[in-house]
């Protein structure tokens, strides 16, 4: 039994297909990226207007799914298959004149990218015997602002053409699905073929290191195992790093920089090799200290989930709710610590709770302020305009740690060209690690929040909220010796290790 996955496996690395076919493991511990408040399947067909319709299941034949369309107009979750390739049709809608078929994408924009794994299904239904008429796609409408009570009809939009990243209408769905019409005797052929052929060799593609790294990419690439921390393979953002590690030049300090058009990073990087370990530009981190630092110093760290359904008023589809935050004040020798934990629609709650935590003078420091901070923020000044203006002047204040590593003005070669928090902490405060704690990184937060969310048994519920804060308080400590560590290096020399 093949699955559209297979095919794509197969497009893009026979290896993978083949090893894919041999564990042939189950997943488990999914975890659902969108908080999911209330099905989208539900109300994608609301939007539609079907009351009544047909719901496929597992292991439907396709004689079932087809003797459940000649009794049913409407028919979803519907299995279809030829010669073991197995699909599923999210919504199919079959009158005495018209086969549509509704295709249904979580993105903002669908784009073309889609249409491969389309065209397989439409010509699986096709062999099946059901010729579609038209084809539709379904997504989210990012215009959507939801009032009171959640509009179905203006969530979803219908469309007979993909979108563009700017959200403009591109080429018709049925014509690009016809373009891309497929063989698929040939593809099936080549796939059973491929697998029960000898595991082919290991073969680098942009499959191995795509989104996250392929679960197969120590055993194909077992040379890239167990890397020293200034191998050259950690250099940041290049293609040519393989070829230079296949011939010979092994460590970051063995780069000629004359010969490369190399990024601040990327000299960071090799100057870090070259002085010992850790490179930092003294001139550049003063002067970005000049313009930052400041008494209070406050530090501040958001948790939230994701949504792709709004669940209040106010909020778009795809949008967060930020459930919780950290801040620590230090002010001379003085710490101090506010934290605050919410659940359900705690928005305003929390935006006020912040208002009154942070002090009204002194920076604001997050990591990766630009990408996560400041744009929480702004949502909650958009939610509640009452209070806009005292949220948007915190982001005046706000002042984003990383980038000092970002854009190379420090590096260390235990960061392995990364720069995430739990790189640096991991550097700076190697006996201080989060996996002491019960909750030890960001998605596990996001999933205990939304089982505290459920939970009614007080004493556990009691249990996951001081796990959730521990976490999130950890994050603003680590802050706060992070801008310590950077501040200490002011007064050093280029010799200084953390
Ligand atoms: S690591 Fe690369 S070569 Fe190996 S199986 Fe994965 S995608 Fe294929």
């Amino acid at each position: 039994m093949y699955h559209y996955q297979d095919i794509t496996r197969f497009k893009n690395c026979k290896r993978l297909f083949q090893l894919m076919r041999r564990t042939r493991e189950e997943r488990s511990g999914y975890f659902s990226y969108y908080n999911v408040i209330k099905s989208p399947e539900s109300s994608i067909l609301k939007k539609l207007g079907v009351v009544s319709y047909f719901k496929g299941s597992i292991g439907d034949s396709v004689q079932v799914s087809l003797d459940a369309l000649k009794e049913n107009e409407w028919i979803v979750q519907a299995r279809f298959e030829y010669r073991g390739l197995r699909i599923r049709i999210p919504i199919l809608h079959h009158t005495d004149s018209l086969t549509e078929v509704y295709f249904t994408s979580n993105a903002p924009y669908p784009g073309t990218e889609c249409a491969e794994t389309f065209s397989v299904s439409v010509e699986i239904l096709r062999q099946c015997g059901i010729v579609p008429d038209k084809v539709f796609l379904v997504f989210p409408n990012m215009q959507y602002v939801r009032e009171d009570e959640l509009d179905d009809d203006r969530m979803w939009i219908v469309s007979e053409n993909f979108i563009t990243p700017k959200g403009n209408i591109s080429k018709s769905v049925y014509e690009v699905i016809r373009e891309k019409q497929k063989n698929l005797d040939e593809i099936i052929d080549r796939m059973e073929k491929c697998e029960m052929e000898e595991l082919r060799e290991p073969v680098k593609n942009s499959y191995c290191t795509k989104r996250e790294q392929c679960r197969f990419y120590a055993d194909c690439f077992p040379e890239f195992k167990d890397l020293p921390d200034n191998s050259i393979m950690h250099l940041a953002s290049s293609s040519e790093k393989e070829k230079m590690f296949r011939n010979g030049i092994l460590y970051l300090k063995d780069i000629d920089l004359e010969k490369m058009d190399a990024s601040r990073v990327q000299y960071a990087q090799v100057m870090a090799d070259r002085c010992g370990g850790f490179y930092a530009d003294h001139a550049a981190l003063k002067h970005w200290f000049e313009g930052i630092s400041s008494d209070p110093a406050i530090f501040l760290d958001f948790e939230w989930d994701l949504y792709l359904i709004p669940p209040y008023p106010g909020m778009k589809p795809i949008h967060p709710v930020v459930n919780q935050y950290s801040i620590h004040i230090v002010n001379g020798d003085t710490i101090e610590h506010k934290e605050y934990l919410g659940e359900g629609d705690c928005r305003r709650e929390l935006a006020e709770a912040l208002l009154r935590d942070i002090p009204s003078y002194g920076k604001i420091y997050a990591f990766n302020a630009k990408g996560a901070e400041r744009i929480r923020i702004e949502e909650l000044a958009e939610y509640f305009p009452d209070l806009a203006e005292d949220l948007l002047d915190l982001n005046k204040r706000l002042v984003d740690l990383q980038v000092p590593f970002e854009s190379g003005v420090l590096y260390d070669v235990r960061m392995k060209g990364t720069y995430s928090l739990k790189t640096l902490t991991k550097m700076i405060d190697p006996y201080h690690s989060y996996s002491d704690l019960d909750v030890s990184e960001g998605l596990e937060a996001v999933e205990i929040h939304r089982l505290y969310e459920k939970c009614e048994d007080l004493e556990e519920k009691e249990r996951m909220a001081k796990d959730l804060k521990e976490y999130c308080s950890m994050d603003t400590e680590e802050l706060v010796k992070l801008y310590f560590w950077m501040e200490s290096l002011l007064d050093s020399g280029s010799e200084v290790k953390p």
